[in-house]
């Protein structure tokens, strides 16, 4: 059966997301920016939260665990191991490789370093599902917070190698900036032209996510750094890719 999965703003600019494996009802919280709207969510549709999966430590990912612990003493909270001390209250510890698993669906934890050094993504491959965090924007990436761009990039090329069908859930909705800052350094995309004009409103709930390997693969600057368009825009045409995606994410972070 197909995971259900719900979607909703946090905080400011985070999303929210729940997902549900209908076969044993088994319910996890894609990290915790914020613990009311994820209650609500779960009280609106009648689920009970049974995991907690954590992308990264950043608090406004974790921020609201100890709140979902107090409405489900049940709940497991799953996170990278290399930042359990940072997260705090992990109930188990990943690393790259493992699997985990909701109801009988499983996901492969992958390390994604970049945005933090132990960032990891859970990739739900029969059901053709990834949960970037921090890593992967719609158009955009994450800044490199605890390492090189070039480690970044790396975990970026892991991600661009899944399956093009993949659906990808991120952490934040920056679609509508990433868009604006996309076409500035890539402006003859025709694809991309076509996304921009197609999210230049939010849906009702606020979101233009989930997006799609293939999607972005068309049209995400930090996914075409090889691309001699792109090149050409920073000045760096035939340099090596992952110093095109230094000054790509450099140009990005003043922009
Ligand atoms: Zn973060
Ligand atoms: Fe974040």
């Amino acid at each position: 059966m197909r995971l259900e999965i719900r979607q909703f703003l946090c905080l400011k600019d985070n999303i929210g997301v729940l997902v549900r494996a209908p076969e044993s009802g088994a319910t996890a919280a894609i990290d915790a920016p914020e613990p009311e709207p994820i209650l609500a969510a779960l009280r609106k549709e009648g689920w009970t939260l049974t995991d907690i999966f954590v992308t990264h430590h950043h608090a406004d990912h974790v921020q609201g665990i100890g709140a979902l612990q107090s409405a489900f003493p049940n709940v497991r909270v799953t996170g990278p191991a290399s930042e359990a001390a940072a997260i705090g209250g992990l109930d188990r510890e990943v690393e790259d490789g493992d699997t985990v698993y909701l109801g009988p669906h499983a996901a492969k934890v992958i390390s994604v370093p970049g945005h933090t050094l132990g960032h990891v993504a859970y990739w739900f491959e029969e059901d053709a599902l990834l949960f970037a965090g921090d890593t992967l924007f719609a158009m955009g990436c994450g800044r490199p917070f605890e390492a090189s761009p070039a480690t970044l990039y790396r975990s970026l090329l892991k991600l661009a190698a899944l399956p093009d069908a993949t659906q990808i859930y991120c952490g934040h909705e920056y679609t509508l900036s990433n868009a604006r800052f996309a076409l500035s350094v890539d402006p003859r995309n025709e694809a991309l032209q076509r996304r921009a004009e197609a999210v230049a409103e939010l849906s009702a709930e606020g979101l233009t996510l989930p997006t799609q390997l293939r999607l972005e693969k068309a049209t995400n600057p930090f996914l075409r750094v090889a691309e001699p368009d792109i090149q050409a825009s920073l000045g760096l045409l035939g340099a090596d890719p992952a110093e095109v995606f230094a000054a790509l994410r450099e140009r990005k972070n003043r922009a």
